[in-house]
């Protein structure tokens, strides 16, 4: 027999999500959203049943069924509660409640209840048997007065939720056991994994061994078992291989821990020395050392985490190693490095090149020099090559060149880790001009140039049979030309070092000439407007007009002009803001941002370039903040953090730019000095839109908070996105909300009307 419900709930969705259901069951239902607009539903009569939350504003549940009571002691009243609180249920019972749900209930429950409850209101009208209970509940006394059906019912009820959560943990329970089966399956798989692993790896022909992140041995080879004269895999297991394999450099040295090949992709969990070859001694168990050449490579997890390190030793006696008149290593060598640089190749690490390098007019140099004169003009060419190796130009661009001699007057180089054929190119540029010049042999002056060949690959699977000789067809083809040059297999990969010489020549020209100009951006205090500015680079080229600094920062990274750019812009700006703080009505107080490249960081003389930069312009070092970004303190960072102390001391400020796009390296942010913090534009971009966006503002802001640092928020472009950082706690923002980038008169005039509004 459906009735008349009434529920007070001041949650609307709740309310609403109650009187919908409870309608769909049949009921006819008010609801109120405080006690007071119930007491006037009941108070009009007609409701057979109340249903009321207990935590409300204003008259809470116990209040409402008290006062409900009052009206009409008849009607059954059920409360809500959570039952965190068992005083709940007899604070209830005092007030005269007859129910209690608990939340979150399930609506198949409630309507058992409900049911209930208006069932036994006609029983209860023909048994009222007042009951006078003393109840000690808590170290408490407690009176209560309630009919009999009253605690019958709540009997029941009890009961009821007692049965519920006793189903609940019992499926709870349920799988829970399952979780485990599951877990004890694939452990057993993990292991049965492992020994098939290790039956493989132990019949591996060459030495070899897998360690984990401690270097301790998790599976040998017999080779390698062999080599160091133990019994068989099994006994190596569990040991650190650094006591098994005993290794020393080529020269005989000792290795110290950090050099030894794998040591650092152990201690940073990154590959980071992995794909190198290693020339070392091994020391063997018949008492010889011999030469090996070690090669790396990392474990992964299924989760892609490097979990330990494959180490290769190849025994090189039978490798023609060294050759003894250039002391480089010959062609097997060269090949095997060749080789282990293409399998190293991954999606970073994009492209491997070789260089082969000839003699121009090698065979009337041979004819006219003979033999013994050649022979020490190739020796001397070994050693500009090995010279030119280590050149910061070829450093930049390759990640661990090396060079072999292939014979006949040809010298070879492998390329690893470029950034894609043109660095090849450009460094192959580099090695041949550098072995170019004046010799002098016995008493003889002898001047030369050379022609590099280049090829390479993106493409894991190609073979050093491939690589090397189409590089050295393609010096010898150069050598037909006229030779002094480079010529590549691929011919595009000319085209484009010569584009990039071209663009990067440009660049220095114009940096050279004064075509560099310096805009200024407002940054303003969120509470008292403008704060101080930031210096962004324009270049005004004499062609092609105005260029962004996004055309051109990457190209002056790379090439490295970026650093006599950077002090370029450094000083213009602090000159620029040591006039504003003089000239400008009301500019005695701000201050100027300039961004820093890692480039400069990582300079020796860094803090005597910003010391200089300030004296010149008469600036005080609180008048200037550097902005620099995360990436760029990785790269140097015990360098760049002791720089940047020193700077903080003198009382220069220091930003985080683009915070949260990084490595957002936490730890990192509380061992520099920083001052400030700069939440990524990207993110305010997003900030009223995307949630992932809003909370990384938000954590930002809460962690710069945490940390007493200042935090600017980049990229506000609308007054909504301003207003929410203000009230995250945001202390300044920078956008075109305020103003974009100005060159220096149009900031002035900016300013003068910004302060007259
Ligand atoms: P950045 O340091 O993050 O500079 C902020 C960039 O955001 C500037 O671009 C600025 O014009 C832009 N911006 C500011 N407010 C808004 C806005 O409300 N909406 C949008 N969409 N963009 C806004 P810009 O000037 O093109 O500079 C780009 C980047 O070039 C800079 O990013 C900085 O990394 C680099 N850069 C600029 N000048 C220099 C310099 O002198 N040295 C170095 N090393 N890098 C510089
Ligand atoms: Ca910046
Ligand atoms: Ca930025």
């Amino acid at each position: 027999m459906p009735g008349k419900l009434l529920i007070a709930e001041d949650s609307r969705t709740q309310r609403e999500v109650l009187r919908a259901h409870l309608e769909d069951v049949g009921y006819e239902v008010v609801a109120a959203a405080d006690g007071e607009e119930a007491i006037e539903h009941i108070r009009r009569g007609g409701v057979d049943m109340l249903i009321s939350d207990i935590v409300m504003p204003g008259m809470n549940g116990y209040e409402l069924c008290r006062q409900a009571k009052q009206h009409d002691h008849r009607l059954p009243v059920v409360l809500l509660t959570s039952m965190t609180d068992p005083l709940d249920v007899v604070h209830g019972l005092q007030a005269g409640a007859d129910n209690f749900l608990r939340k979150p209930y399930s609506f198949s429950h409630l309507n058992s209840r409900v049911e209930m409850m208006l069932h036994n209101r006609n029983l209860r009208d023909s048994g009222q048997t007042q009951m006078g209970l003393e109840l000690f509940f808590l170290n408490q006394r407690f009176m209560i007065t309630a009919e009999r059906q009253q605690i019958l019912d709540l009997l029941v009820s009890s009961f009821e939720d007692l049965v519920i959560s006793n189903q609940q943990l019992r499926q709870q329970e349920a799988e829970l056991a399952a979780a485990r089966d599951e877990l004890a399956q694939q452990l057993s798989e993990v292991h049965a994994q492992r020994e098939r692993l290790a039956t493989v790896l132990a019949s591996v022909p060459q030495v070899m061994g897998v360690i984990d992140l401690d270097g301790v041995v998790t599976a040998a080879s017999h080779a390698l078992a062999r080599f160091v004269g133990a019994q068989g895999p099994a006994e190596l297991q569990g040991r650190q291989l650094r006591e098994i394999l005993r290794l020393r450099h080529h020269t005989g040295e000792e290795f110290a821990r950090e050099e030894r090949p794998g040591f650092m992709t152990m201690r940073t969990g990154e590959p980071a020395d992995i794909g190198r070859a290693f020339d070392v001694l091994a020391d063997r168990a018949d008492g010889k050392s011999v030469p090996v050449l070690m090669q790396t490579a990392p474990v992964r997890d299924r989760a892609g985490r490097t979990s330990g390190v494959v180490v290769i030793a190849h025994e090189l006696e039978a490798l023609s190693l060294h050759d003894p008149l250039t002391h480089l290593p010959g062609h097997t060598a060269f090949a095997q490095r060749v080789d282990t640089a293409v399998e190293a190749l991954t999606e970073t690490n994009a492209v491997v090149g070789v260089v082969v390098v000839v003699l121009d007019r090698s065979s009337d140099l041979s004819d006219s020099l003979g033999k013994g004169r050649m022979d020490r003009l190739i020796a001397s060419l070994a050693d500009r090559l090995r010279e030119a190796l280590e050149l910061p130009v070829v450093r930049q661009h390759v990640d661990g060149p090396s060079a072999g001699y292939l014979g006949g007057g040809e010298f070879a180089v492998v390329l690893p880790g470029l950034g894609d054929e043109a660095h090849g190119v450009l460094a192959a540029d580099v090695l041949r001009r550098h072995m170019a010049g004046t010799y002098r042999i016995d008493d003889l002056d002898l001047t030369v140039t050379l022609t590099a060949g280049f090829s390479a690959t993106a493409a894991a699977g190609t073979r050093s049979e491939e690589l090397v000789p189409a590089a050295a067809a393609a010096a010898h083809l150069g050598t037909r030309w006229g030779g002094d040059r480079v010529e590549s297999s691929s011919p595009g990969a000319v085209e484009g070092a010569a584009d990039r010489l071209r663009a990067e020549a440009d660049l220095r020209r114009g940096i050279e000439q004064g075509e560099l100009q310096v805009y200024y951006q407002p940054i303003m205090s969120l509470e008292n407007g403008l704060a101080g500015v930031e210096a962004l680079v324009r270049w005004q080229h004499p062609e092609r007009g105005f260029q962004s600094p996004a055309d051109f920062i990457p190209l002056a990274e790379e090439s490295g002009l970026v650093v006599p750019l950077g002090w370029e812009v450094l000083r213009k700006a602090c000159e620029q803001m040591a006039r504003w703080r003089r000239d400008l009505p009301g500019g005695g107080a701000l201050t100027v941002s300039v961004n820093l490249s890692p480039r400069q960081l990582v300079q020796g003389d860094f803090v005597e370039r910003v010391e200089a930069a300030l004296a010149a312009s008469g600036l005080s070092p609180h008048a200037l903040s550097l902005e620099i970004t995360e990436a760029g303190v990785v790269q140097d960072a015990e360098a760049a953090t002791a720089q940047l102390h020193r700077l903080r001391a003198m009382g220069v400020g220091i930003a985080v730019d683009d915070f949260g796009t990084g490595y957002s390296s936490l730890l990192q942010l509380r061992t520099l000095p920083v001052d400030t913090l700069k939440v990524d534009r990207q993110f305010v971009d997003g900030l009223m839109t995307d949630p992932d966006d809003a909370t990384i503002v938000s954590a930002s802001v809460s962690l710069a908070l945490a940390l007493r640092l200042r935090v600017v928020a980049e990229g506000v472009e609308s007054a909504e996105q301003a207003e929410e950082l203000r009230r995250l706690g945001c202390d300044f923002g920078q956008g075109f909300l305020w103003s974009r980038p100005l060159p220096p008169g149009e900031f002035e005039q900016w300013w003068l009307t910004a302060r007259g509004s």
